[in-house]
């Protein structure tokens, strides 16, 4: 992985100007699910005359917020079996990201990284989301007439349909769950290195054959203030996630809400025979189960809103307060689940933007007004000398809830599209927030 500690940047003479034979420089803050995916989108846009070159800041480096400590589930559907907002075509740009980290985790130079690949990045084993009150069964077996229609498999199943397909599961009699045989779970940190690694190779194969230029970089970087970036770049993209309210020019303008989310990393005992079945599938019952393996599994997640503690350690108080309290949620269906012993802990801070009639939508557009309008606070009086000095664009991908990955390809995509061609009509106009 190339890794370089920051450096003076650059101004370009050339920055804004398209000119067929300029680098195009472009900045994405966070190397979360938002910043990978639209940092490997940029790159595709690389050209001989035009090379893209993508330099991605973290202070944490790749996967260290809240995509890192996620559980990395992934599936189109609402908590009532419904299509999410866009959810068949964030499905599919997820599984074409996913492939390409697959691709690239398999590559010679991964075993540096990860070792011997053999743990996989994925686990295609389903979801079941169990019913849990009559109102939910409903909702169900109403959603499931509706995608009867289409290619979705989901199904619903009574209890011992249920317990079939993951032994040792409790469900009430009369009870319903969702299958979702199609949903994923990946292992968040390592499906981001993976993805990351890609854009380091793809820019490599690219430089060194018909587009000189191409470059994708990692900065180990704080970024406190989108001052320091101005007239450096093309455009700046800003996926820093809940940590994005923080940033002075955004301060008290978006509309989101942060909430903590802590994850218990379990095991089972050595030598018990107490493991997941190696083929049943996830569980889902608002807390959730993401099954990385018959002895290991990550019981997620608690919701501490308003808490704007991003870090990933997680001290023994609120260990052992999550603890309970995931387990007390998790017994009543899967009883042995309070045998398994802890194996460490995870933690992030999720960004939940305003609820509307489509759902949870991220927030994606265009933030030059935010930023200028703030700058120019700054330097009052000095307005117009500004926007004369510098052509950076910048823009915000954010917002991505509590279910990041489903969102985070296709916006990723446009969000990319976007940036190259200074197009803010490329996106859907919805999002934009603020
Ligand atoms: C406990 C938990 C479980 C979850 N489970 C799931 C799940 O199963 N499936 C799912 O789809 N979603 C899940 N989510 C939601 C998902 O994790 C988020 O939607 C997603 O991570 C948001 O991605 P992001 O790239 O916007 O933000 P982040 O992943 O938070 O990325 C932002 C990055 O910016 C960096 N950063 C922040 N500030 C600065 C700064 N000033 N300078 C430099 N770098 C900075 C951080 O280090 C971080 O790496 C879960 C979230 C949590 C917290």
């Amino acid at each position: 992985m190339v890794t370089t500690a920051v450096r003076p940047l650059v101004t370009c003479a050339s920055m804004g100007d398209l000119q067929p034979w300029g680098v195009r420089r472009f900045a994405v803050l966070g190397a979360g699910f938002a910043g990978v995916s639209v940092a490997w989108h940029l790159l595709q846009h690389t050209t001989s005359s035009a090379p893209v070159c993508v330099e991605l800041f973290d202070e944490l480096g790749v996967g260290g917020g809240a995509s890192g400590a996620s559980g990395g589930l992934l599936h189109p559907y609402n908590p009532k079996g419904k299509l999410l907002w866009k959810g068949a075509e964030g499905w599919n740009a997820a599984l074409r990201l996913l492939s390409v980290a697959e691709t690239a985790y398999s590559d010679a130079s991964a075993a540096d990284q990860f070792g011997p690949a053999t743990v996989p990045l994925a686990w295609r084993r389903g979801i079941l989301r169990l019913a849990k009150e009559q109102k939910h069964a409903i909702d169900f077996q109403k959603n499931v007439n509706i995608a009867a229609s289409d290619e979705s498999r989901i199904a619903c199943l009574g209890g011992p349909a249920a317990r079939e397909l993951v032994p040792g599961l409790e469900i009430p009699a009369g009870g319903l769950a969702l299958h979702i045989p199609q949903a994923i779970n990946v292992h968040p940190q390592r499906y981001l290195k993976a993805l990351w690694l890609a854009c380091e190779l793809f820019s490599r194969n690219a430089s060194n054959s018909d587009c000189p230029g191409t470059q994708a970089v990692l900065r180990n970087h704080r970024v406190d203030s989108l001052r320091e970036l101005k007239g450096n770049y093309e455009a700046v993209i800003v996926c820093l996630g809940a940590q994005a309210m923080l940033l002075p020019e955004l301060l008290d303008k978006l509309p989101l809400t942060s909430c903590r989310g802590v994850v218990a990393q379990l095991q089972a005992p050595q030598g018990s025979r107490n493991v997941f079945c190696s083929k049943a599938p996830n569980l889902l019952f608002g807390t959730w189960l993401a099954v990385q393996g018959e002895r290991d599994l990550l019981l997620g997640a608690t919701k501490d809103w308003g808490s704007m503690n991003a870090s990933p350690h997680v001290d023994n108080r609120e260990a052992s307060s999550a603890l309970e309290k995931l387990i007390r949620e998790s017994a009543p269906f899967y009883p042995s689940i309070k045998e398994w012993e802890v194996k460490g802990w995870q933690a992030g801070l999720r960004a939940i933007p305003p609820r509307s009639a489509l759902g949870s939508l991220p927030l994606v557009g265009c933030i030059d007004e935010l930023v200028r309008r703030s700058h120019s606070e700054v330097y009052s009086g000095q307005t117009s000398n500004i926007k004369q000095t510098t052509s950076t664009k910048w823009w915000l991908f954010g917002g991505l809830g509590s279910r990041g990955l489903i969102h985070h390809g296709w916006l990723g995509d446009l969000v990319a599209k976007a940036v190259v061609y200074r197009d803010e009509s490329l996106l859907p106009q919805t999002l934009k927030q603020w």
